[in-house]
């Protein structure tokens, strides 16, 4: 039931007794220093859910460069505010939850609006036979029946009209684990569900943020680039050929892992929780499009190797069967790691030669002892010192200090 405005709603549910419209227009006035550039005061956001376990939610909800709080309460310049839509935190229910779905439907919303996908997109045709569903949001009448109308019907429906799609998690975006071999759904992403030729009213194919869960950064961060562009004072961000934000998930995991070193020193992990390079013990890092370790999981912090866990490919298209059994050392891994372990043996020992010549002062080498109250630090030894007197000379050939 919808309210007037101006006048407390009473739905069941709606423990603020507000409508979330009067609540956009309360927060908008005193959300901040919100600049006006370009044509839209605010978008609506359809966060729509699939098969999924909600963990995207979670996982954005917990994003902060920028915040959902920021996006919601139009606190960011030149960003329209966010009209969010989403079964967990919207204040309305039932039909006064629906009925901007169907505006929106019915090309009567006034408003541009996002569709947000999380989960993946059943089969419904597979469980329409039995008169059920696999996921659905709201209720309609059908033959004097009221009938659920599933999530993926709602993307049929809105995907021609909205500004962008956006698939949210690996669930979303390739069909993730309710796609995985053996199930019974008929479950895909939303590139397979809307096919290759689809693009949204602004021209814009299905933009994917894959991650099981997706850091919530990449999320917020893609949207609010992607609303730029919507008002027309940014450039169309820069998506790979799978939809990714490019800048996002242009790296493997491995080359910004706190381990890499460990890994290009071949030393390795034997058991959980050692320093080491995880590799050995089923990391996929190398081969895997993800930024969770220099991004952090939430607030720059965390993230599946800066904590000790190993990648287990969950941003790909192939995850989870390609990268099953999981926590199983890749095959691939023992040419590359062998490789590393060949090559540590000479330049580990060379390192720590250099680190001890390099940990001291030329006054504590004159002086023959590291005035220290806390130990004794190794000394270099003659062989290191031999080492040196080559390595030095090298070092200052072709300099003002060779001739010194
Ligand atoms: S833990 Fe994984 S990602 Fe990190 S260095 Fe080792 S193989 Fe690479
Ligand atoms: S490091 Fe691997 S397992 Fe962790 S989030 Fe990235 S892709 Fe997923």
């Amino acid at each position: 039931m919808i309210a007037p405005p101006g006048q407390p709603v009473s739905q069941v549910g709606n423990v603020a007794g507000i409508s979330q419209e009067a609540w956009a227009t309360i927060v908008a006035a005193g959300g901040g220093p919100r600049t006006k550039i370009g044509p839209f005061d605010r978008v609506h956001v359809f966060w729509l859910a699939g098969m999924s376990c909600d963990g995207c939610s979670i996982a954005v909800l917990g994003a902060t460069t920028p915040s959902v709080e920021s996006l919601l309460t139009g606190s960011l310049p030149a960003i329209p505010l966010v009209f969010l839509h989403h079964t967990a935190v919207q204040l309305e229910a039932g039909a006064a939850y629906m009925e901007p779905m169907w505006r929106a439907w019915r090309g009567e919303l006034g408003d541009p609006y996002v569709i947000v996908y999380e989960g993946s997109l059943a089969d419904e045709s597979l469980a329409a036979g039995s008169g059920g569903y696999w996921s659905a949001v709201g209720e309609e009448e059908v033959d004097g029946r009221l009938r659920q109308v599933p999530s993926a019907e709602w993307v049929r429906r809105l995907a021609p009209g909205a500004a962008a799609v956006i698939a949210i998690g690996t669930c979303a975006t390739w069909g993730g684990i309710p796609a995985a071999f053996g199930n019974v759904t008929g479950s895909m992403g939303m590139m397979d569900f809307l096919g290759k030729d689809y693009r949204s009213a602004l021209g814009l194919p299905v933009v994917n943020i894959p991650g099981c869960s997706p850091v919530g950064d990449n999320f917020t961060e893609t949207v609010a680039a992607v609303l730029l562009f919507l008002q027309g004072v940014g450039p169309l961000p820069e998506f790979d050929e799978l939809g990714r934000p490019a800048w996002l998930f242009g790296e493997t995991v491995h080359r910004n892992c706190t381990r890499a070193g460990y890994y290009e020193e071949g030393t390795f992990a034997e058991a959980y929780g050692d320093k080491e390079c995880l590799v050995e013990i089923g990391c996929w890092g190398p081969v895997v499009n993800c930024n969770i370790t220099s991004r952090g999981a939430i607030n720059h912090v965390g993230g599946c190797m800066n904590v000790g866990g190993v990648c287990i490919g969950c941003t790909m298209p192939g995850f989870p069967d390609r990268f099953a059994p999981f926590y199983k050392k890749p095959p691939g891994s023992t040419f590359s790691a062998t490789g590393a372990k060949l090559t540590g043996l000479f330049i580990r020992p060379l390192r720590r030669v250099s680190e001890r010549d390099r940990d001291r002062t030329a006054r504590w080498d004159r002086a023959g002892e590291v005035p220290s109250g806390w130990g004794a630090p190794p000394r270099p030894t003659f062989v290191d010192r031999l080492i040196h007197v080559g390595y030095d000379w090298i070092r200052h050939s072709g300099t003002a200090a060779k001739d010194r």
